[in-house]
């Protein structure tokens, strides 16, 4: 049994976290590896690490880079003191201060918030460190080099019994030897390729909630936690905007089925989110989760006959294209066609698209309307059960919420209302009383 554990950045933001932490991993000897985030906010007012680093980074030149560099050091030295460590950052730190003055680059600084938790941590808890510099590579665009990676980093966690790992960057993967990050929360991608290269049995992926919800906690008050969730009922989830994880996170481990555990260090004992390929763990619930977003629009296109005209989406879609813009969904009727976009996209080109529809395919009518909320209501077991869709309208109808689109993709696996913005939360309110609610 071999387990992977990343700690996400409130994890690891002072002293009392780093014990917390090393409490887990010393529980369970087969927590072997560990990748550590840099620290993040120790309250709703502090400021993280990571953007402490960038704000240094761009004021490298002006006169007060010396009291954030000062801060940054601060946030160390205060968990070296705190938990009476007899261990000295100061060589470390002057090198980065020195690098940053001779003009080095902005992922190498932005980086030094996991170099250097990695160091700490790998000292407070008695493991070994690999830089992850030496093991992971990744191209210019952010993503992960498997090829290059899986070689050096299985070599190098075969030596190491017991390692940390720091998380979110590695080296560029064209030779030049500079660091390069993930995007922002890629601690999360780290410890999934460490995962998957270690051919660990479980990634457990700590942080400060007890797994994902079935609904945003903003709208709804103290939802119940999803205790099992496939990846493909995550990536729609996500996709609508429940966060947690890193959307790029499941990837490696996804591709050799090592399921992911979501855990909260602040709370070791809840049994979290389990996140896998495939289950036959019947879900408590119909639907696994809802999430949603605001912020469509809606290009309503008219024509008599346009049935029978062949091209004509492709024509259509061509002009999205043209724009770079890229289209939610695509519901249709006999003579009608509208496209649900982006609203902040499409308004920079809204004009050009409805002149480009009408050239491409000479419309009788384009409407545009812009106050779309569209919500997601996901779940394998929607699947084995009749009904749900009779519900969930039922649901919308009883609270008078008008519903302006339906989209259920053949999967089955989840069906998209869009509603106006004004009645989101209490749409997703609706859903949320008619699946979970009523249904315990
Ligand atoms: N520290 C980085 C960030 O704040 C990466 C991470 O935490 O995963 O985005």
């Amino acid at each position: 049994m071999l387990k992977v554990v990343k700690f996400g950045g409130s994890s690891l933001a002072d002293a009392g976290q780093f014990k917390k932490v090393s409490n887990i991993i010393k529980a369970d000897p087969n927590r072997r590896y560990v990748v550590p985030s840099a620290p993040g906010k120790r309250n709703k007012e502090d400021t993280k690490v990571t953007d402490l680093l960038i704000l240094a980074y761009s004021h490298k030149n002006e006169a007060d880079f010396e009291d954030i560099f000062k801060e940054i050091r601060g946030r160390y030295q205060a968990i070296i003191d705190e938990l009476g460590m007899d261990y000295s950052l100061d060589e470390e730190f002057a090198k980065i201060h020195e690098n940053i003055k001779n003009g080095i680059g902005f992922d190498y600084v932005v980086s030094r918030g996991e170099y250097l938790n990695g160091l700490l941590l790998a000292n407070y808890i008695g493991f070994d460190f690999i830089d992850a510099a030496d093991v992971i590579r990744i191209d210019e665009s952010g993503a992960y080099d498997d090829k290059q990676t899986d070689p050096l980093l299985e070599k190098a966690l075969s030596e190491h019994e017991y390692a940390v790992i720091p998380g979110f960057y590695g080296l560029r993967n064209d030779g030049s030897n500079e660091i390069q990050t993930f995007s922002r929360g890629g601690s999360d991608v780290s410890g999934s390729i460490v995962a998957k290269c270690s051919n660990a049995n479980l990634y457990e992926n700590w942080t400060d909630v007890s797994g994902f919800l079935v609904a945003d906690p903003r709208i709804i008050h103290k939802p119940q936690a999803i205790q099992t969730i496939t990846y493909a009922e995550l990536r729609e989830l996500s996709y609508m905007g429940a966060g947690v994880l890193h959307e790029n996170a499941i990837f490696p481990v996804r591709s050799v089925g090592i399921p992911i555990n979501i855990k909260n260090t602040n709370r070791p004992q809840d049994p979290g989110t389990m996140i896998v390929e495939s289950t036959v763990h019947r879900p408590d619930h119909v639907i696994t989760g809802i999430a949603g977003k605001k912020g469509f629009a809606t290009v309503s296109i008219e024509k008599d006959m346009m049935n029978s005209e062949i091209g004509f989406g492709r024509k259509v879609l061509q002009v999205f294209e043209d724009y770079g813009l890229s289209f939610e969904h695509m519901p249709s009727g006999i003579d009608t066609m509208t496209i649900i976009v982006n609203t902040k996209d499409f308004v920079k080109h809204e004009q050009d698209v409805i002149s480009g529809i009408h050239r491409a395919v000479h419309p009788d009518r384009i409407d545009l309307e812009s106050d779309l909320a569209l919500i997601a209501v996901v779940g394998r077991g929607m699947k084995a059960n009749r009904g749900t869709a009779a519900k969930l309208f039922t649901a919308l109808a009883k609270e008078k919420i008008n519903v302006k689109m339906i989209d259920q993709g053949s999967s089955e696996l989840n069906i998209i209302v869009g509603v106006r913005n004004i009645y989101f939360e209490d749409a997703i309110k609706a859903i949320y009383n008619a699946f979970i609610v009523e249904e315990d």
